[in-house]
């Protein structure tokens, strides 16, 4: 104790060499670069879809199953497809499939109804978003008929195919069993 009161007047320098430090650090700190944000590399990296994919968001991969069927078919004016059951997107894909192997690769499918045409039987699939109609009438009979049969194979007993014959004449395609 005795010590510490005689060497005293030591604080004032000791407390001044440590504040030079203190500012010598600041400084020094205030030398590093500033890393700067960039976010045009951001943007090149993820896109926004990209990202959504990436966290394996299912809505994100039922639209663009969504946009590839709009892609690959025609539809005729006026028909509704944005509320359609998300399997109704997979479907309409396994069917331009067959239309592609029945009719060659450049054939694009039309699509004449989803939940659109007000005149269907009242209790329709196609009110019920389970449903989709093609056209087939521009194909020779033979071709109407493998493509009709090839679409009920490949979509198995989940799906009916009906070659709706007639005045009307297409390919409808409906879910078997729709939960209310
Ligand atoms: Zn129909």
């Amino acid at each position: 104790m005795q010590f510490f009161v005689k060497h005293l007047y030591l604080i004032a320098p000791v407390l001044a060499i440590v504040a030079l430090f203190g500012v010598y650090r600041l400084i020094k700190a205030n030398d590093r670069p500033i890393p700067h944000y960039e976010p045009k590399q951001v943007e090149e990296t993820w896109s926004a879809e990209e990202y959504m994919r990436h966290l394996n968001l299912k809505p994100f991969n039922q639209r663009e199953v969504h946009q590839l069927l709009l892609k690959r078919t025609r539809q005729k004016p006026g028909v509704y497809l944005e509320s359609l059951l998300p399997a109704m997107d997979t479907m309409g894909i396994e069917v331009v499939r067959c239309y592609h192997k029945v009719m060659g690769d450049d054939y694009v499918p039309v699509i004449t109804s989803g939940n659109d045409y007000p005149y269907h039987k009242q209790n329709s699939k196609h009110y019920k978003n389970a449903a989709m109609d093609f056209r087939i009438v521009d194909m020779p009979m033979n071709k109407r008929r493998e493509v009709a049969e090839m679409a009920q194979d490949k979509l198995g007993p989940r799906f009916r195919v009906l070659w709706e014959k007639g005045e009307m004449e297409h390919l409808h395609v409906e879910m078997v069993d729709v939960e209310e």
